[in-house]
């Protein structure tokens, strides 16, 4: 019944006591007829439980605090933005376009650099002052070495995080280190069944591989996104997101906001500001930013960048 979930939640259904209980759910044909797709990671008001068989209906979806697209996940709160320090070497303009799509969802991110193992103490010294200068507090990890995985498990406990980056720079491995012995996705695939955990996509792409079947396709072409529990109560997307920042959010006047350097410069709106309210911070008259650092080329890169773009739209 409705009123024993103490959390209107999909990812838990709280019965008495803290134990969670997994429960697998059809979504309501009215919610199908309103269009309110059911995302990975929604809230949802459960009902029609079926204790026993451990069944359940999704009879509403909570309003969302974010949503990103690639992969597809609601609530997500924390963005891992993953490089590496060697094979591939960490590309600052490269690492820029990320931090700045990252910056852009408005979901707080970490940056960490991975495969520390492989560069000496002083290149890592280096990298640390430089994403500093940023405004970056980076963690140096080693899936390899196991170095620094502690740190990554504690930022990422009682929070649903996303990993983002680009290829070869060891996400997947990440993801698998932190699976632990988890294969929730293996128990789901026996049957077929809405799991609130792993949310409609699953569902609704299997549906897609079944007809791929029968019109002679391969079954699982499309991708699929689940979310892993994590050791501290926090869940981890299998799958990463944006390896091909498009920064299609950003617009020209938003994209200041991205940088911390610049957020500094204008101590965040309040109470610098720039003499004009939509200034581009191109040397305007009474504009505070100045362009004596690092990243003030990759802002322009950027800014030319997005006007191309606004101007084809
Ligand atoms: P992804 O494309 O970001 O998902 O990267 P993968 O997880 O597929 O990793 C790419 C390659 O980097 C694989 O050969 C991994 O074994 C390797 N790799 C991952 N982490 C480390 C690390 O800490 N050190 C080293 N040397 N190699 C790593
Ligand atoms: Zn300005």
């Amino acid at each position: 019944p409705q009123e024993t979930c103490t959390e209107p939640s999909g990812r838990f259904v709280k019965g008495s006591g803290e134990i969670g209980v997994e429960l697998l759910c059809v979504v309501k044909a009215v919610l199908k007829k309103i269009k309110r797709r059911v995302l990975v990671g929604d809230k949802v008001l459960v009902g029609s439980i079926d204790w026993v068989d451990r069944r359940g209906a999704i009879e509403n979806v909570f309003q969302r605090k974010t949503e990103i697209l690639d992969p597809p996940v609601a609530n997500v709160d924390h963005l891992l933005v993953l490089f590496s320090l060697d094979q591939p070497k960490v590309e600052s303009f490269s690492l820029t376009r990320f931090l700045v799509e990252a910056e852009s969802t408005g979901i707080p991110l970490t940056l960490a650099l991975n495969k520390s193992e492989l560069v000496s103490q002083e290149e890592i010294k280096a990298w640390k002052s430089r994403l500093r200068s940023w405004g970056y507090e980076p963690i140096f990890c080693s899936i390899e070495s196991k170095r620094g995985l502690d740190t990554l498990q504690f930022i990422m406990r009682e929070q649903t995080s996303v990993i983002v980056g680009p290829s070869g720079v060891g996400k997947s491995s990440l993801i698998n280190a932190l699976r632990g012995n988890k294969h929730i996705l293996g128990a789901v695939e026996e049957g077929n069944w809405f799991d609130p955990l792993l949310g409609s996509k699953w569902y609704e792409e299997q549906r897609v591989g079944e007809v791929s079947v029968r019109s002679g396709r391969g079954k699982h072409t499309t991708r699929h996104v689940s979310l892993l529990p994590l050791s501290d109560g926090g869940y981890l997307a299998d799958t990463p997101g944006f390896n091909q920042p498009s920064l299609i959010k950003v617009t020209k006047n938003s994209l200041a906001h991205h940088f911390p350097e610049i957020r500094k410069m204008l101590k965040d709106g309040e109470p610098a500001k720039c003499a004009f309210s939509n200034c581009l911070h191109l040397g305007e008259p009474g504009c505070l930013v100045k362009g004596d650092w690092e990243r003030y080329p990759y802002y322009l890169q950027l800014l030319d960048e997005i006007k191309i773009r606004e101007e084809f739209q």
